[in-house]
């Protein structure tokens, strides 16, 4: 138990400075070690050889991530950013080898315009190289290998805690998920196109299987698995070993100045959590191509979009009351407060725009799909259930709140009956797949 005792007092030495907010919900307590007798009795069924004891320590877990990657796109707009959704890069604007800007194409209409840039930035993550690959002449660079990686959403294995359980050369770890629990991540590797990427049935059964071998009292099966996160990440090779991917542990900012192609840089992040970091280094990184010093960065200090909240409980406790008071349910709220933050009413803004305006939970579902609509630049039903709503983010889709969102969007997109069915059919095609792509906003 000693490694252990040493690992967790490392652990508060290096973060020593992780409670430096005010707010005390967000702060962290020391881990401790439990004994093995402890542990038993917080993961029943434990079939570990040579298990001696376990520790306990705590992390951060983002509620939403899809919302909270709105939220940094709401708060650069504030900042004076200008950002669009479904243009896709198709080419650069070259002046001999200087990148002065990209030829970009509407998704939808086709239609194609330019846009002229100093400097610009590559950050299509696993489309890195195929983005790398429209410009002219081909820079000489090794090419960014991808592996595959998972989370499924189960039933729930344990309750009050995320367990990780050691597997084959991997710690998986069971983290409790909207009353579920999300295990991973699994990562595997097999050669495919960012475009047609797909995690095979074979692959989802396999990590089934390890997850049993890892904890038999799960007795998972496929009916178990009410959802798979999956996405490419970057790796460097094969770990002779254990036969897993060797993940890249470090980002990468590559300025192609040194390849003789000034005004491109490339970023290639491995962790969401480590992402406003690695954006202050680009921005240090274009002021330094530009032979300038970046101003000193402020958003380790400013807080996002929706996120000026100085006591979360008290927050929360207080828009209850006082929504209550108005006829909304406390969970409709507890909803839009973990989802939106500060801002969520600004959602219930668009009630006062129905007819007969309701506290009902189909009128703020629909408030939140014209919010999506209006505030969000979301354009196709996926967008709405998968990538603005909470609605799709642990399986088990409601077939009546579907339908509510398509018959919103298409009252308000105009959409005809023909498109109107096809987007529904996307989105039960993702939903029966179980498999919606980690990319994309
Ligand atoms: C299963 C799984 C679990 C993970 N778990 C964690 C975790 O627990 N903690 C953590 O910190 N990280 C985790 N990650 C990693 C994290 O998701 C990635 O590091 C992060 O998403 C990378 O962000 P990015 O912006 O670089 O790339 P992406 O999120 O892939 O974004 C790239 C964007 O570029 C767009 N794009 C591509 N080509 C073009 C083009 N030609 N024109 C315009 N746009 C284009 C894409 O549509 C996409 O929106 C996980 C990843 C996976 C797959």
């Amino acid at each position: 138990m000693l490694p252990l005792s040493v690992a967790l007092k490392l652990n508060d030495l290096i973060s020593f400075d992780r409670n430096r907010l005010s707010d005390s919900q967000k702060h962290l307590p020391q881990g401790r070690v439990i004994s093995k007798a402890e542990c038993e009795k917080l993961i029943p069924g434990l079939t570990i050889d040579g298990l001696t004891g376990a520790a306990v320590f705590y992390d951060a877990q983002m509620y939403n991530s899809e919302r909270l990657t709105l939220a940094f796109l709401h708060s650069a707009v504030e900042a004076g950013a200008n950002i669009s959704n479904y243009t896709k890069v198709t080419g650069f604007l070259q002046d001999k080898n200087r990148i002065t800007g990209v030829k970009v194409t509407d998704v939808f209409t086709g239609n194609c315009f330019e846009i002229q840039a100093k400097t610009v930035i590559n950050t299509s993550g696993p489309w890195v190289n195929s983005v790398l690959g429209l410009v002219q002449p081909q820079p000489d660079v090794h090419q960014m290998g991808l592996a595959q990686a998972m989370n499924v959403i189960t039933r729930p294995l344990f309750k009050d805690y995320a367990v990780g359980l050691p597997g084959k050369g991997r710690f998986w770890f069971v983290s409790p998920w909207r009353g579920k629990s999300m295990i991973g991540t699994w990562q595997g590797v097999e050669a495919q196109h960012p475009d047609e990427f797909q995690i095979s049935e074979a692959s989802i059964q396999g990590f089934i299987n390890e997850i049993n071998e890892a904890y038999p009292p799960a007795k998972l099966t496929r009916e178990d698995v009410l959802f798979v996160h999956q996405g490419q990440l970057p790796y460097k090779g094969i770990d002779p070993k254990t036969g897993e991917p060797k993940m890249l542990k470090q980002y990468q900012i590559r300025d192609f100045a040194q390849e003789g192609l000034p005004g491109l840089i490339s970023v290639v992040g491995v962790k969401y959590t480590t992402a406003r970091d690695v954006a202050q280094k680009t921005i240090d990184q274009v002021f330094k191509s530009w032979g300038q010093t970046s101003p000193p960065s402020v958003s380790a200090k400013t807080p996002l979009y929706g996120g000026e909240i100085a006591d979360f409980s008290a927050f929360l406790r207080r828009e209850i009351t006082t929504k209550q008071s108005e006829g909304f349910p406390e969970e409709t709220i507890r909803s839009l407060v973990y989802n939106y933050g500060s801002v969520y009413e600004d959602v219930l803004g668009y009630l006062k725009k129905f007819p007969q305006p309701s506290s009902s939970d189909d009128a703020v579902l629909k408030a939140q799909v014209l919010y999506a609509v209006d505030c969000e630049m979301a354009q196709t039903l996926s967008d709405v259930v998968f990538r603005r709503t909470e609605l799709g983010s642990a399986g088990e889709l409601e077939q009546s709140s579907v339908q509510l969102c398509a018959e919103t969007m298409a009252n308000l997109l105009n959409w005809s009956q023909t498109k109107l069915q096809q987007e529904l059919q996307q989105v039960w095609k993702i939903n029966e797949h179980h498999t919606p792509i980690l990319s994309g906003v």
